[in-house]
């Protein structure tokens, strides 16, 4: 994969056909469907990549076939391969097998897309930092400087952490009082104790923390607490070192990691739509990252947003007709997402949940329905 080429600050033309927010994965797949359809685009994107951050970086099956669907697979080429979830709480624990899912690190990932998007004629340009103003141009910041850029059509997807439409009151968040928020960090090969092809999950009654191996041998740890944990602790590392327990092999790495937090989880937008913007991915709501479904519902939505997009532009869609095809992508699993964090919230449910796998090992097929359908992609095929 070639370098990422970059425009420049000064370069960024007046007018474009259509303007992407967040070079994530929602913003790189709807940038880079809206530039093969032969439309002007711009994507821009706050941080320069590759960037790290907060994910549990366990891409599942839906996500991998909007990759392979979209000709991209080889951007998983080095994936690692997950086999099961280790499942540990505080009476048990209990190993649920669920083959499908690859572990790529973030900063790989998004960095290969906006690559690809490149490619496919769309121009790309960080650290950029974008905002829609109220008459829908789009205000753009860097190192002090200010331009403005016209689009036909703004894609907003810059995440949880996304302000581009903070100036837009009818596109307010709505966030539930007692969402969790999300904690992440890399470490060194071999900092926490995790096996190959194998996500380990501890769920307690602060919330539940996630570890994953990465291809080049780093850890992934991300996890899902209340705020109160963290206000209490005063700080991040402590808090993680302690969910993790006897798992960290190396205290001095998980303290000294570059430990990353996000604003609460659980929470959606009353619109994703108005005239001349479309919102994806999780800058259009989130629930809960328990069974590692986001990316997928990033890379599925920012797809979408990217065809809606392009059917806006040739006058054969509307925009408002985006709510619906956005909501329905996402409903079913996140309401099954939503179930099962909550349920897991509940320390007699887990160590029931622990004690019917160990006891009926049949049961193990049923919980992994929990993380969401198998794969219908053979990982060979990646390749
Ligand atoms: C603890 C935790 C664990 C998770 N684990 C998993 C997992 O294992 N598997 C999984 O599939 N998902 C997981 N997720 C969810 C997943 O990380 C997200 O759903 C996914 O990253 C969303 O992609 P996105 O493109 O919508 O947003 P992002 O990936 O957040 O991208 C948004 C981009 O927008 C940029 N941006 C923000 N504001 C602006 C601005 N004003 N101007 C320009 N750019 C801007 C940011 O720099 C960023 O690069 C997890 C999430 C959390 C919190």
């Amino acid at each position: 994969m070639s370098a990422l080429p970059l425009l420049s600050f000064d370069s960024i033309p007046a007018e474009v056909d259509a303007v992407v927010i967040g070079g994530g994965l929602a913003g790189g797949m709807a940038a880079l469907r809206l530039a093969s359809a032969g439309f002007r685009t711009i994507v821009f994107d706050r941080t320069a990549h590759p960037r790290e951050k907060v994910c549990g970086c366990c891409l599942a099956p839906a996500g991998i076939a909007v990759l392979s669907r979209c000709g991209l697979g080889g951007l998983l080429s080095d994936a690692s391969p997950l086999e099961e979830v280790l499942l540990e709480a505080e009476h048990g624990a209990a190993v649920v097998r669920r083959p499908g899912s690859v572990a790529i690190a973030r900063g790989a990932l998004d960095v290969r897309l906006l690559a690809a998007v490149s490619a496919a004629g769309a121009l790309v340009a960080c650290p950029v930092s974008a905002s829609v103003d109220g008459s829908g141009r789009v205000e753009l910041r860097h190192e002090g400087g200010v331009r403005h850029v016209r689009a036909r059509i703004v894609v907003a997807a810059d995440g949880l952490h996304g302000s581009s439409l903070a100036r837009r009151g009818d596109f307010a968040w709505k966030s539930s009082e007692r969402s969790l928020i999300g904690v992440g960090a890399i470490a060194p090969a071999g900092a926490v104790r995790v096996a190959p092809g194998q996500v380990r999950m501890r769920v307690c009654r602060e919330g539940y923390v996630g570890v994953v191996r990465l291809p080049d041998g780093r850890v992934d740890i991300a996890a899902a607490v209340r705020p109160a944990f963290l206000r209490a602790a005063r700080g991040v590392a402590e808090p993680m070192r302690a969910m993790l327990g006897d798992a960290v092999t190396d205290e001095r790495a998980v303290m000294d990691a570059a430990w990353q937090g996000t604003p609460t989880l659980t929470r959606s937008r009353s619109r994703l739509s108005a005239p001349g913007i479309l919102v994806a991915g999780d800058a259009a709501g989130y629930a809960e990252p328990f069974t590692g479904e986001g990316m997928g519902w990033a890379l599925g939505t920012g797809c979408a947003a990217g065809d809606h997009a392009v059917r806006v532009l040739s006058g054969a869609a509307a925009e408002g007709e985006w709510d619906p095809i956005c909501r329905g992508i996402v409903r079913g699993a996140r309401l099954r997402c939503l179930l099962t964090a909550q349920l897991l919230r509940s320390p007699l449910a887990v160590k029931a949940c622990v004690r019917v796998i160990q006891a009926l090992p049949g049961a193990s097929a049923r919980v992994a329905r929990a993380f969401g359908a198998p794969s219908t992609v053979p990982i060979g095929e990646l390749r």
